[in-house]
């Protein structure tokens, strides 16, 4: 097996497995517990709220664990809205967000407008990319939240966030980023303080399934979505997912000790795959080719370094993934979340592209797990694909 889908998950760390395993039927203690057993528990819980505050550089205190992703990007904008309407005479208010987000935060907005608020998608440049005028545009009197994706899990743009997060600021408004493909892969400073909101999920960077986080910045007020004990400094009830945690923990550690080689080698596997590609006639990569932007991520470049978006004439992904899949490769023809959804990536469409060229459209995702040899052998059986989807 070829994996080559590492934006719909990876593979968990192998240290962090190892951990989970050892603490699965020794660490059953409650970590609101006032016993050693709770003590323990806490403490675990406590070691990997700071791998992720080295990681994101920020305060421990501005870390608080979800069930994943999801979780954080509803609540970010779920909370910042419920905390807005209590604190302006039950007024709904307004959001500014794009039209490239994933559905966690597109779906959070549609319930919001249910409840009688209002919200305005900014489009991306036909690469992928959201200009900071477009947001300050769209911003009225009485937008309370801006949500910018930091990085495309379809396209792998990376946004220009500590601009639209100033901008922001200077318009009162908090701003919220969905950081899911960014954490863990690139460089990523909290320190500067124009985000406040910033949802990360552990399967996207080597952790387990079913654990994430929201970091709030220091002085933020949102509501809570989940009511009921203290965890979490009473802003989010539950007993925490401890195991998952300590997972988590491990992989946010791997990726502080380990993210600038991963990158290194995932991007020369990438540039390698998106040569190869280019080699097949009728073939376009989506969201490359711009200009560096140097805000909150000191960076390099702006695409993730391991997501290639292809659009191949001629070749229906769905077919593609199901042809690639009967040889051994794994890719996706668009977010993991949508597969059987007929409907075209709201992402690509975004792009200008039209439907057809949607459909055309499949994601190789590349992880530091892959090795160039697959890489080689992957594109000859892209090729094989191609060729017969074509005939
Ligand atoms: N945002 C982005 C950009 C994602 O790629 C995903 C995962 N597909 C999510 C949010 C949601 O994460 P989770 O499914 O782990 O809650």
């Amino acid at each position: 097996m070829i994996y080559l889908d590492n934006a719909a998950t990876t593979r968990l760390d192998p240290q962090a497995a190892e951990y989970m395993t050892a603490l699965l039927s020794e660490e059953y203690g409650n970590p609101s517990s006032a016993h050693a057993m709770g003590r323990s528990a806490k403490s675990i819980v406590e070691s990997a709220r700071r791998s992720a505050a080295d990681l994101f550089r920020c305060r421990e205190n501005e870390i608080f664990f979800t069930s994943g992703a999801t979780e954080a990007n509803n609540w970010a904008i779920l909370g910042s809205a419920m905390q807005y309407r209590s604190d302006h005479r039950r007024k709904m208010g307004h959001i500014v967000s794009t039209a490239i987000e994933h559905h966690s935060v597109l779906r959070a907005l549609e319930a919001f407008e249910r409840e009688g608020g209002s919200y305005t998608l900014v489009e991306s440049d036909s690469r992928g990319y959201i200009r900071p005028e477009a947001i300050k545009k769209a911003m009225r009197r009485d937008t309370f939240l801006v949500s910018v994706i930091s990085v495309n899990n379809e396209i792998g743009t990376i946004q220009p966030v500590g601009e639209i997060g100033e901008l922001a600021h200077e318009r009162g408004c908090l701003f919220h980023t969905d950081a899911v493909q960014a954490a863990g892969h690139i460089p990523v400073s909290l320190g500067s303080g124009c985000v406040d909101l910033f949802s990360v999920s552990a399967h996207k960077m080597y952790g387990p399934k079913g654990v994430g986080l929201l970091y709030i910045r220091d002085g933020v007020k949102i509501l809570p979505l989940l009511y009921g004990g203290m965890q979490e400094r009473g802003r989010r009830a539950g007993t925490e997912n401890v195991i998952s945690i300590a997972g988590f923990g491990t992989a946010l550690e791997s990726a502080r000790m380990n993210m600038g080689d991963a990158i290194k080698r995932v991007s020369q596997m990438a540039d390698k795959l998106i040569e190869l590609l280019y080699t097949i006639p009728g073939v376009e990569i989506n969201g490359s080719g711009l200009e560096a932007n140097e805000e909150i991520f000191d960076l390099f470049n702006t695409r993730h370094p391991g997501i290639i978006s292809a659009t191949i004439e001629g070749v229906n992904a769905e077919a593609m993934v199901i042809a690639l899949d009967q040889r051994g490769v794994c890719a996706s023809a668009g977010a993991a979340c949508a597969t059987g959804v007929s409907e075209p990536s709201h992402v690509i469409r975004a792009l200008g592209k039209t439907e057809e060229e949607a459909k055309n459209t499949i994601r190789f995702s590349i992880g530091r797990y892959n090795r160039m040899e697959e890489i080689e052998e992957a594109f000859e059986i892209i090729k094989e694909c191609v060729q017969q989807i074509r005939q």
